[in-house]
């Protein structure tokens, strides 16, 4: 739950409250102690950090899908705008008490950017709405280059892929492109029809490997997907034996599996 503090520690809570000098509290207030190190509620990309009357130092922080977090009182300020922060990360520390404030305590917000209320503005109840901001995606499964088992394959309403002999891999995110550099001199480029005659084809290796469970050629499994490919006109040098190979390594994995 990427509260920066457990619910069960919050003081005043979001929302109106019988407090003349800001009756509309648009976050919740954690009573620390002076000096506690305040954690990022969540990975995230610091986009400000400040002094303000009222708030003492400050920082603000966005975590994608319009959502920020914002952290008033605090004393000292560790991070710098721009920065990127994980989850649990060391932001600052809560100040001494500041202004007309009541006491030590860190005053937390959460913003939805596309909200704008009359009176909360783009604030919203943390406690109600914290399941928002996720927790850090796992990290993308690096990419297994396998020399010169793979190819590269682009179509227009396909997107790009990576094909071998009985493996497939649609590459979703830039990050992903960029790990497939190395095989930008194994890349393809198809329409949609021919994009999905070459997936159809190097999965029907992988049909073979793991439904009959018996020797397959895979050397004419990879000379299939090449002849494919050179049917288009496109000239790719790939070395068949070691593709092969591959693939009957990958085979007996199965079979041993
Ligand atoms: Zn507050």
């Amino acid at each position: 739950m990427p509260l920066p503090f457990p619910a069960a520690q919050v003081g005043a809570r979001f929302g109106k409250r019988n407090y003349p000098p800001n009756p509309y509290h648009k976050g919740i207030d954690y009573p620390l102690r002076a000096g506690t190190p305040v954690p990022a509620a969540a990975a995230g990309t610091v986009i400000g950090t400040g002094h303000t009357a009222g708030f003492n130092h400050w920082v603000e922080i966005d975590h994608g899908h319009s959502l920020t977090t914002r952290y008033h009182m605090l004393g000292t300020v560790q991070v710098a705008r721009g920065q990127k922060v994980a989850e649990g990360q060391t932001i600052g520390t809560v100040g001494p008490k500041f202004g007309v404030s009541t006491g030590e305590h860190l005053h937390f917000e959460l913003h939805d950017k596309t909200r704008r209320d009359p009176i909360y503005g783009t604030a919203i109840d943390p406690l109600a709405n914290i399941g928002r901001l996720t927790p850090a995606a796992p990290a993308s499964i690096p990419l297994t280059l396998i020399g010169d088992t793979m190819i590269r394959i682009q179509s227009p309403g396909r997107g790009i892929a990576l094909i071998g002999a009985g493996y497939y891999r649609h590459l979703t995110t830039n990050e992903e492109v960029e790990q497939s550099g190395p095989l930008m001199e194994k890349h393809v480029n198809g329409n949609d029809r021919q994009f999905d005659l070459w997936v159809s084809m190097a999965l029907a290796g992988r049909a073979a490997v793991t439904g009959e469970r018996a020797a397959v050629d895979t050397t004419g499994v990879v000379e299939q997907v090449l002849a494919g490919i050179r049917a288009t006109g496109v000239s790719v040098s790939v070395d068949v034996a070691a593709v092969a190979k591959a693939v009957n390594d990958d085979l007996i994995a199965r079979i041993a599996g």
